[in-house]
């Protein structure tokens, strides 16, 4: 194409033709285009040249260090909608991580170190090429070989894009797994599925949708709790971060399953968790029941000791730059770019009936 226009001057709708296809291209591109990774000039050192956030002083995942924690007895963490089993659930491979995502069926959590009611919107996972590695965060330096993020919005901000904007916008839940010799069978159906989402951007729906409860551990008392980043770019410091102190086990093989999907290249997605991050001057708090003996769930229980200046912290948030809905989800700078250039080309031919 490029020969054939150097020899004859192109008619108007000739390249109009071009341009159009271009900005098609350049369209289509963008919705699949990945503009961060784990490997590279895509990967996680280099993800504050794009996002400014990246760089933050609160960002995730860190080191919890067990040692180091304000033990704390927090009111209960109040959860509605955990047990039931949504109509439809789907399971979607989006180049970065899997995602769950319900369809009208929104679980609720409040309570805890939570000012407000949110909504959950997805849970994905990160894990690693072996089973040494793959959780974000760690505790004691030990690391898990998969981390589940179960990602709530609050409510008063309608969306989780909306929510990104304020520095209370998110709560994640997350659980670390652990190896077991048996294979967990809440987990059946969904490894099962994994097979049908091998390349980035398909998604499957579950014969029978499991309730969130049937995915995450029963110890829903003793967990650490931080400020801190989403841990894909944007990295906007907006994440009330809960772990779990109780695992999730799953075989190896179940694991093994999550290691077969690929990326938006077609490249195995071996491994997608992001490096620790500095604590600075963060304090993590862990909830236990040592103080208060004997805990019924179902009644209020005050904050005690409860270092309120670190949890309503105003946090050094850069601007949010709104690229993404929701973590894991990717954007398309690159494609913007283009479809930019060539509309302005295409404007120009108009105005001018040249090229030149
Ligand atoms: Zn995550």
């Amino acid at each position: 194409m490029e020969a054939d226009m150097s020899i004859r001057r192109p008619t108007r709708s000739s390249n109009f033709m071009l341009i159009a296809s271009i900005v098609i291209l350049s369209v289509l591109s963008c919705a699949r285009c990945q503009d961060f990774g784990y490997d590279g000039a895509k990967g996680p050192s280099h993800w504050g040249e794009q996002y400014n956030t990246c760089t933050g002083k609160h960002q995730s995942p860190i080191n919890i260090n067990s040692l180091d924690v304000k033990k704390v007895n927090l009111p209960p963490l109040i959860m509605e909608g955990f047990d039931a089993h949504p109509q439809q659930t789907n399971l979607t491979n989006n180049g970065h991580t899997v995602a769950v995502t319900m369809k009208d069926h929104f679980p609720t959590i409040s309570g805890g170190p939570l000012k407000g009611v949110y909504q959950y919107s997805q849970l994905h996972f990160h894990w690693g090429d072996n089973d040494t590695v793959g959780s974000e965060d760690m505790i004691d330096n030990h690391i898990f070989p998969m981390e589940l993020h179960v990602v709530f919005f609050k409510q008063d901000y309608k969306n989780a894009k909306n929510a990104m904007k304020h520095s209370d916008g998110l709560t994640v839940l997350a659980f670390f797994y652990e190896i077991s010799q048996d294979d967990n069978p809440s987990y059946e159906e969904f490894v099962q599925l994994l097979g049908n989402v091998t390349s980035s951007h398909k998604t499957a729906t579950f014969e029978k949708p499991p309730s969130l409860r049937n995915l995450i551990a029963r110890d829903l008392l003793h967990y650490y709790t931080y400020d801190g980043s989403l841990t894909t770019p944007p990295c906007s410091e907006v994440v009330t971060w809960i772990d779990f102190k109780e695992p999730i086990m799953l075989s190896h093989a179940q694991i093994e399953a999550f290691r077969a999907l690929e990326d938006d290249e077609g490249h195995p997605l071996t491994h997608n968790f992001r490096p620790i991050q500095p604590l600075g001057d963060r304090v993590v708090l862990y909830n236990t029941d040592e103080i208060v003996k004997d805990v019924d769930l179902t009644d209020e229980i005050p904050a005690e000791e409860i270092d309120q200046n670190s949890l309503e912290h105003e946090k050094d948030r850069r601007p949010v730059k709104g690229k993404k809905p929701h973590p894991d989800s990717g954007s398309g700078s690159i494609g913007t770019s283009w479809t930019v250039l060539a509309m302005a080309l295409v404007f120009r031919f108009y105005l001018t009936g040249s090229w030149k």
